[in-house]
């Protein structure tokens, strides 16, 4: 059958994702390809598609078990013929991979790369008639990357002793890293290789100077209640905190570090890929075992390392292609922090140097005065960006000339011989008369006292931009002291001028709006249509996103399908999940328009009716405790509408109202969303 046959028929989506089309094409038509897409750019189809075009099994090697047996699950769901052999397998699992391998149904057989150590493995593999090799995550094949995996290197003699065409994928871009797949994978042998844009429209950038940090944290997230996030930390001992602390303002949270036990780290990747809605703040340890498609938001509390690490970890959000939405906080302290690291690891000079050129590109992107989205993505080369995506994009930043107040702090970082950090160097400014400014005689200097103009938290916002431009660094060997660079010197001599962001001089109290996944009247539906999708993958045992994705959940609400013929259209519904899902979805839909509970039909159109609304998701988001795993309990539309119009004010009487039982559930949130409404 056609590529775009059964990609209608069997995923059930109505067009490819660029680059898609021709990659499956050149993969169906046997020929060796190297693919390189962004995450979420959708690689798997571009090889479970030809191996339903092609007679024969392919075998798909790729690093993570778990990673595997979703995928299998999820082709499964669409009745595709898949299985894995995998450590993780129980008998009667492998006992239906070879029943199917032997009755020639097999289509797709995903093996984990420890497979391919075993010499019985290949002589497997050259008996069950494969007829294309397939590998995600090709750059596992590099030495040199953090994500080397030694049994990578087998793959190209397999390649070899099969002699069938090889599709390899990767989202690493950087050119030796191409090369040694090249190398590694097709013995030199130049592939067909496609370098897919690295744009990803649906994903929301902003950046925020801190302020409050951890508030900055929970404003984020408290407005995004329920919707599944990542929020990553600096220190694993932040990650606990924070955890702890969006628990206590009512989110479903956990933390994640490379300290915790390998156990308990599995539960808490397996939980976060399961559920909807929680939150896990994590070390960067966490991401090379999570492949959810419906993460909603990531947020940085601390300064990722490096621009390539900001691209990865925001990348995340958001595979399923609508809208998600990410966060970065920046301050002073984390620029120090990361040149530090830098300037204190064991690399050789050309390395150092290398990584403060990567950190400078993201400080470049934190303190970029134009569209976030085509700075990013001009460092990798690309030019041609459309973006109404950003902050910067939705609020132009408010700039001043700031090469007046640039030169005066450099004079006072060069009057005091570049041996102090911005604490002092602004004391200078601002004429204070501390005991170590008259001890260093630094009150008799011109530049004493020649700041006013701005306040203590202002200067601090424009050396934290200096750092930024990159214009002054800490010198570890001066413990920290400011020093100027090169790059200041054109400044200094008044042959260039440098504009500063003023908004980030203020306070920094712009919040990117939330982004409504969907508009107001849909809501009520989109959260129906979801606690039925909860209710089925519970039923299964399978994550959420397996039933259907969030996109296709929100167009399901906009449409509203009134027929399974109409539910056939909309994106993600193939045939298989047609028959299986599609009667009780269309009965979510069909219902929810005419049978709304007498009690909210009473408050209908007015501000009580969206506020029942309100209560109701978040009554199912609690339905079964803050962790998921208590007693349902839920309470009576009648209860549910006297909550909306009374709107109690405090705790006791919201507990009056709901009683013990029910308030120990459910009053605290209850109160957040009554309060949110005023
Ligand atoms: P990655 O490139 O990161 O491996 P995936 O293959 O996991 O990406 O795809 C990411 C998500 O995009 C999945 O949920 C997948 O179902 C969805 N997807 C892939 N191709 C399409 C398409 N042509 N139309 C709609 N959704 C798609
Ligand atoms: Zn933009």
């Amino acid at each position: 059958m056609a590529a775009a046959s059964l990609l209608r028929d069997i995923f059930g989506f109505d067009g490819f994702r660029p680059g898609q089309e021709e990659i499956v094409d050149a993969v169906a038509a046997g020929q060796n390809v190297l693919a390189i897409m962004p995450t979420g750019g959708g690689k798997s189809l571009c090889y479970q598609l030809p191996a339903l075009m092609r007679d024969g099994i392919t075998v798909v090697i790729s690093p993570l078990i778990a990673l595997m047996r979703d995928q299998v699950r999820a082709l499964r769901e669409a009745g595709v013929e898949a299985g894995a052999l995998t450590s993780g397998n129980t008998e009667e699992e492998t006992d239906a991979v070879w029943a199917a391998i032997e009755e020639g149904r097999l289509k797709l057989l995903y093996i984990a790369p420890e497979r391919l150590a075993s010499g019985a493995a290949l002589g497997m593999l050259r008996r069950i008639g494969v007829s294309l090799i397939a590998v995600d995550e090709a750059h596992c094949v590099s030495q040199w990357g953090h994500d080397f995996r030694p049994d990578y290197l087998r793959i190209g003699e397999l390649r070899r002793a099969l002699d069938v065409p090889l599709a390899a994928f990767t989202a690493t871009a950087d050119a030796e890293t191409q090369q040694e797949i090249i190398r590694r994978l097709f013995d030199e042998d130049q592939p067909e290789t496609f370098l897919h844009g690295f744009d990803r429209p649906n994903i929301n950038l902003a950046f925020a100077a801190k302020d409050s940090p951890r508030k900055q944290i929970l404003d984020f997230a408290n407005a995004r209640k329920g919707q599944s996030g990542i929020v990553y930390c600096g220190t694993r001992a932040k990650t606990e905190a924070l955890a702890q602390a969006l628990r206590e303002a009512g989110h479903l949270s956990l933390h994640y570090h490379g300290g915790m036990d390998p156990e308990e780290r599995r539960i808490t990747e397996t939980r976060f890929q399961r559920e909807d809605g929680l939150i896990v703040v994590a070390t960067v340890a966490f991401g090379m075992g999570v492949d959810k498609p419906d993460i909603r938001w990531v947020a940085h509390a601390d300064l990722p390392k490096s621009i390539e690490s900001y691209y990865q970890e925001i990348g995340r959000a958001g595979r399923d292609g609508a809208p998600a939405e990410t966060l970065t906080l920046y301050g002073a302290e984390d620029i120090r922090l990361r040149r530090s690291q830098i300037d204190e690891g064991m690399a050789p000079p050309e390395m150092r140097a290398a990584d403060h050129a990567r950190l400078n590109a993201l400080l470049g992107l934190a303190e970029a005065l134009h569209c976030r989205r085509s700075t990013l993505l001009r460092y990798f080369g690309e030019t041609q960006v459309h973006c109404d995506n950003c902050d910067l994009c939705e609020t132009p930043a408010d700039v001043f000339d700031g090469t007046e107040a640039v030169r005066k702090a450099l004079s006072a970082i060069l009057r005091t011989g570049e041996w102090f950090g911005s604490g002092h160097l602004i004391d200078v400014l601002l004429g204070n008369e501390t005991d170590r400014m008259r001890q260093k005689g630094h009150d008799a200097l011109p530049t004493f006292g020649v700041g006013k103009e701005f306040d203590k938290r202002q200067w601090q916002a424009v050396f934290r931009q200096m750092m930024g431009h990159d214009l002054v660094r800490p010198d570890p060997e001066r413990h920290g002291a400011l020093r100027m660079t090169d790059d200041a010197l054109p400044i200094l001599r008044g042959e260039a001028s440098i504009q500063l962001r003023r908004d980030t001089i203020r306070k920094a109290s712009r919040r990117p709006a939330v982004k409504a996944l969907i508009n107001e009247e849909d809501a009520p539906l989109l959260s129906a249509l979801k606690a039925k999708r909860r209710a089925l993958a519970e039923a299964a045992k399978v994550p959420a996103y397996v039933i259907f994705n969030d996109k296709t959940l929100i167009e399901m609400a906009e449409k509203r399908p009134s027929n399974l013929d109409d539910m056939a259209q909309i994106g993600g519904v193939g045939a298989k999940k047609l028959e299986r899902y599609g009667n009780d979805f269309l009965s979510v839909i069909t219902g929810e328009a005419e049978v709304l509970h007498p009690s909210r039909r009473k408050l209908a159109g007015r501000d009580a009716g969206g506020l029942y609304d309100r209560l109701l998701e978040v009554q199912a988001d609690l339905a079964r405790g803050p962790d998921g795993i208590d007693k349902p309990l839920t309470c009576s539309a009648s209860l549910l509408a006297k909550v909306a119009s009374t709107r109690p004010k405090d705790t006791a009487s919201m507990a009056r109202l709901l009683g013990d039982k029910r308030a120990d559930r459910f009053a605290e949130a209850f109160l957040y969303v009554v309060q949110s409404e005023d």
